[in-house]
């Protein structure tokens, strides 16, 4: 083993310093990774386990670890779900909200006295304000007749 070592010796030094400046370098890796998963895993959920063990993990096994939380983390971030969430109630308000024809049940305007396509009555108008209402109302609500 004598020839290597004799060789090497000059080169010691800088191969020492090398091997610091890769340890650093990984070093920075390591925290970067931990940090990512840190601030990922807050966007992705709210459960206390996964905000704790995400980035610990990630710490301990490095890009590994990084691969795999990446796979197994929660698919959507919160404020997606929030978004979504709140997508999916307009368009519930908004199909709850359109009235449909009670005889043919197609799609009507709310002020359309006929349905369009079947002609069944729909509303009626007040005889006396001319106001829309509905068909079972006994008495005008905007005028009192
Ligand atoms: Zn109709
Ligand atoms: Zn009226």
């Amino acid at each position: 083993m004598g020839p290597v070592k004799e060789l090497l010796a000059p080169y010691l030094p800088i191969l020492k310093w090398v091997g610091i400046g890769l340890l650093a370098y990984l070093g920075v890796i390591q925290l970067s990774l931990t940090a990512w998963a840190y601030q990922d895993i807050r966007a992705r959920s709210e459960s206390v386990l996964w905000r704790l063990l995400a980035p610990l993990v990630v710490f301990f096994t490095s890009v590994l670890g990084a691969l795999v939380y990446s796979l197994l983390r929660p698919k959507e971030k919160l404020a997606d779900t929030y978004a979504r969430t709140l997508e999916k109630a307009y368009i519930m308000q908004d199909i709850e909200e359109r009235p449909v024809c009670p005889s043919c049940q197609r799609g009507v305007e709310p002020d359309f006295v006929l349905c369009p396509y079947c002609h069944t009555s729909l509303k009626k108008k007040c005889p006396v304000c001319g106001r829309l209402m509905d068909l079972t109302w006994q008495m005008c609500p905007y005028c009192g007749q």
